[in-house]
């Protein structure tokens, strides 16, 4: 009886811990919608489209960038070169563009190590390669330039300070590379590995991507930091940050693999920095488990504080940077399963183009509700889900047009939506196929460390469903809206099955198919629902109680209305009889109406031998003065007496014809 006690104690304790600790999902969801949507202000202001002309850089494939950089602190200067290793991809090339801000000089510029010539212009440094070179040739540019960056737009380099300490960092996404290194800056083209050489104050420790090759100190009150990255990189994921870091360090092991996790903060916040960053070991293991093992495996992972960051958190390859003011968030936990989940999409699965950001943005969302599922099981996805279902505001198309504003780009439908479409992916697929297909897909040796279009996530999912899913991307990834329900079931008086009649339609007049699961009290079933109406019928065993659309909240819809029959009026006829007229129904394929009535005390008796058709009934046998109760139901199939719930009941005195002065009198309540 004691052990008995204990137990219950404990339980009881439990529960309040865990009821304690729950996370409410929609703050949480919520704290990270308002700083995107801040995000997203700040593009809006600089950029009023998004169109990126990477055509005159079509003619040349990036290889290799060798980034060697020198800041001046105190003068919030740099002075840097970069040298880009390329091939020549069309035939007859003369010359390269490359994109590089005007905030920065561009003071000379060698092709093959001979100076060139070249002009800086709006944003693009067109380069004369002094010869014709044809596909397949390889080539060396290197542009060397100096200034003193301009963090518009919240990225480029900033100097900021915190705790009266200098702290230095570039902030990248999405077009912030060509702010402090000239280069091909776009997504769509990844140089197979990248070199950094930073030199700052000796006195400084510097976070950047991949691996620490070399610490170099120069005599002269600075120190060169060599780090490489031997990973294909995007450019707008590669990062520095320096100040007076504290470093914590552990060994990530997973199976027979392991790796450093580094993480840079800043001393005044040892504890909480710690305590946040640590989260993302057990992270790794979870999401290694769930997309393949983590791409960047022979470098590390880990993460570095910034102040002013522009955002909650950055993705920068290998090294997520972390804004300080949102250390102690209790959203900040899921922000880390963000850009963790980062890693496998986006930055080792590149977007090929910004139109198909959500297959970076949804998957690292999903990452999020994949995490709370992991912490508290069904309930914690469900309620994640829940919260990232904001509204109308999804019904804008996951298909971006990057002819339109970057507020268009980083809407939150690419992160609501977007993980909403990986979630119904998931109910589409089941748990087994779906886990399969992220593995599939994240380790796809024909994708891995390349770019993806909503194409390839096609493919691959159609390759692991054996089926074809265009239907799915045309709904979810180029539809506006979301669909709705309409529906109505009926029984027989047999009560061994079930018609239901579902009609489909989209919020925003594009049309839905879709697999709608639910249970039919605690039997579990799916159906497709084409768009319009949709005739089903589904064995039962005995009467059925309730049917409970979409239980599990596996679809991104506009909820399901049940249609009964509904009695406007009755009412008493000039010849002295009842009239009863009602709705026309929402199911154009029933047979008619039953008739039902009663009088007070007793049971209701069908007066219709055959299905009603129209919307009115004349009841001639009725006696003054008696109190009548009438209902209506939708016959679906009179041969197997398959009718629909009642509709609302209507009372009536008929009141006798003889007194009637041609006044139409009634004594008609409704009772709804
Ligand atoms: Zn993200």
């Amino acid at each position: 009886m004691r052990k008995l006690i204990y137990i219950l104690v404990i339980l009881t304790i439990a529960n309040i811990l865990i009821g304690a600790n729950y996370p409410d999902f929609k703050s949480i969801v919520q704290r990270q919608h308002e700083i995107r949507a801040q995000e997203k202000e700040y593009y809006a202001r600089y950029w009023p489209e998004f169109t990126e002309n990477t055509r005159e850089m079509d003619n040349y494939d990036v290889l290799y960038y060798f980034i060697d950089i020198n800041i001046d602190f105190e003068n919030e200067y740099i002075e840097a070169s970069n040298l880009m290793q390329f091939e020549i991809l069309e035939d007859g090339t003369t010359e390269i563009d490359v994109h590089f801000t005007d905030d920065l000089t561009a003071d000379g510029a060698t092709v093959n190590l001979i100076t060139t010539s070249y002009t800086h212009i709006n944003g693009i440094i067109n380069i004369d390669l002094m010869g014709t070179y044809n596909a397949g040739d390889m080539l060396e540019v290197e542009i060397f330039y100096s200034g003193n960056p301009v963090a518009r737009l919240e990225d480029g380099i900033k100097f900021e300070e915190h705790a009266g300490v200098p702290v230095v960092f570039s902030m990248v996404s999405p077009r912030g590379a060509r702010k402090w290194w000239p280069c091909k800056d776009t997504p769509a083209d990844k140089p197979d590995s990248l070199d950094i050489w930073i030199t700052y104050p000796s006195q400084y420790i510097c976070a950047s991507n991949g691996l620490l090759q070399e610490e170099i100190n120069n005599g002269n009150g600075t120190k060169t930091s060599r780090w490489h990255e031997s990973y294909p990189v995007a450019t707008y994921l590669t990062s520095f940050a320096i100040t007076n870091y504290q470093i914590h360090s552990f060994l990530w092991e997973y199976n027979t693999e392991q790796m450093m996790v580094d993480n840079y903060y800043y001393p005044e916040q040892a504890a909480s920095s710690i305590a946040l960053y640590d989260q993302c070991e057990d992270m790794l293991t979870f999401l290694s488990d769930t997309y393949g093992i983590f791409p960047f495996l022979t470098e590390k992972y880990g993460h570095a504080t910034c102040t002013n960051l522009g955002a909650l958190a950055m993705e920068h390859q290998t090294c997520t940077s972390f804004d300080a003011g949102y250390i102690s968030d209790p959203a900040a936990e899921y922000t880390v399963a963000h850009e963790l989940g980062h890693s496998w999409a986006g930055d080792c699965l590149s977007i090929g183009s910004w139109s198909h950001v959500w297959l970076k943005e949804g998957f690292a969302s999903y990452s999020e509700a994949l995490w709370a599922e992991h912490l508290y099981g069904s309930a914690g996805l469900q309620d994640y889900m829940q919260a990232e279902d904001t509204g109308s505001v999804l019904d804008e198309c996951l298909y971006r047009d990057d002819t339109q504003g970057a507020n268009h780009i980083f809407n939150s439908v690419v992160y609501n939506k977007g993980s909403w479409t990986v979630h119904m992916l998931r109910g589409i697929l089941g748990d087994e196929d779906f886990f399969a297909l992220m593995q599939y897909y994240f380790q796809n040796p024909d994708l891995i460390y390349g770019n993806v279009l909503t194409e390839d996530l096609k493919n691959c999912a159609e390759d692991v469903a054996g089926y074809d899913m265009d239907w799915f991307f045309d709904e979810w990834f180029w539809n506006y809206g979301r669909p709705r329900y309409n529906y109505c079931y009926y029984t027989s008086s047999e009560e061994d099955s079930v018609k239901i009649t579902l009609f489909s339609e989209g919020s925003q007049s594009d049309p839905f198919n879709m697999y709608v699961p639910f249970n039919i009290d605690d039997e579990q079933y799916r159906i497709w629902a084409a768009d319009g109406y949709n005739y089903n019928t589904f064995e039962t065993i005995g009467a059925i109680e309730d049917i409970n659309w979409d239980p599990d909240n596996w679809v991104l819809d506009g909820g399901y209305a049940e249609k009964i029959p509904t009695l406007d009026e009755v009412s008493r006829s000039r010849d002295g009889s009842t009239v009863l007229t009602w709705e026309e129904f929402f199911d154009p394929e029933i047979e008619g109406f039953n008739i039902y009535r009663k009088l007070v005390g007793e049971d209701y008796i069908q007066l219709n031998a055959t299905p009603v058709s129209g919307t009115f009934y004349f009841d001639e046998d009725v006696t003054a003065g008696q109190q009548y109760y009438y209902k209506i139901s939708a016959v679906f199939d009179s041969e197997e007496n398959y009718t629909s719930k009642f509709s609302n009941e209507i009372s009536l005195i008929p009141v006798d014809f003889t007194f009637d002065q041609g006044i139409l009198l009634v004594d008609g309540t409704q009772d709804y």
